[in-house]
């Protein structure tokens, strides 16, 4: 079974799809992490990031892995090396959206995600699970919430994994990553047709999971 949940950041939608992964034994993939890890490797041998034919070499040639800790932690394996803490950095967050809209680099993402889950009992969580890379997905979920819950969020969210970054300055970040992560040419984010729309703001995870877990076993 295939578990699609889509939408902006900071919308609650990897705490979410983390924690629900978990109660139901499944494999949790964050593609999100997978873009982040290539716009690393990109940041870290300075290739320019809007480069489309670099970057979609680039691509081809690194191997991205995920691995799903014991604890429910995520480990993301750059060419074999532990990236998880690195790819979480503001200076990967502010380029990791030009990546995205590459379409030799989603091409390969989209394969590499497709492999990931086939087969398996997995929740994916992304921009475009529910409209491009599972479209038949058993369960699709849109997660959303308001512009100021999600920059509260995400705030905090960065706060609490040490790092010194203001509110205005992820309020700037998801407001640019919003634009283009929704009017791209190749896979913008949008809600499937058939996706069941949440909205956040006003419930806790916990809420969240158990309005989930209750649409899937219905
Ligand atoms: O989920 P997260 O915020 O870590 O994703 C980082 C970026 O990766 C997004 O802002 C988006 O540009 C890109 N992304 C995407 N398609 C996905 C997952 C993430 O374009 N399925």
């Amino acid at each position: 079974m295939i578990i699609a949940i889509d939408g902006p950041a900071g919308a609650g939608k990897s705490t979410v799809a983390k924690l629900l992964a978990r109660k139901m034994g499944f494999l949790y993939i964050d593609t999100g992490a997978m873009y982040r890890a290539l716009t690393l490797k990109a940041l870290e041998n300075s290739i320019d990031v809007e480069n489309s034919e670099l970057m979609s070499a680039l691509a081809h040639n690194t191997g991205i892995d995920l691995i799903n800790n014991a604890d429910g932690s995520l480990k993301v394996l750059l060419d074999g090396c532990d990236v998880s803490k690195e790819i979480r950095e503001p200076r990967i967050t502010k380029f990791v959206s030009l990546v995205a809209k590459i379409k030799g680099v989603r091409d390969v993402m989209l394969e590499n995600q497709r492999r990931l889950g086939k087969g398996q009992n997995s929740i994916l969580d992304g921009r475009d699970i529910g409209t491009v890379v599972f479209p038949d997905a058993e369960k699709k979920f849109y997660i959303d919430a308001n512009f100021q819950e999600r920059v509260s969020r995400r705030h905090k969210e960065l706060i609490g994994l040490g790092q010194k970054i203001s509110a205005a300055d992820v309020e700037m970040d998801l407001s640019n990553r919003d634009k283009i992560d929704s009017t791209r040419e190749v896979a913008p984010l949008k809600k499937a047709d058939d996706a069941i729309y949440i909205d956040t703001t006003k419930l806790t995870i916990e809420e969240v999971v158990a309005k989930l877990f209750q649409e899937i076993n219905r």
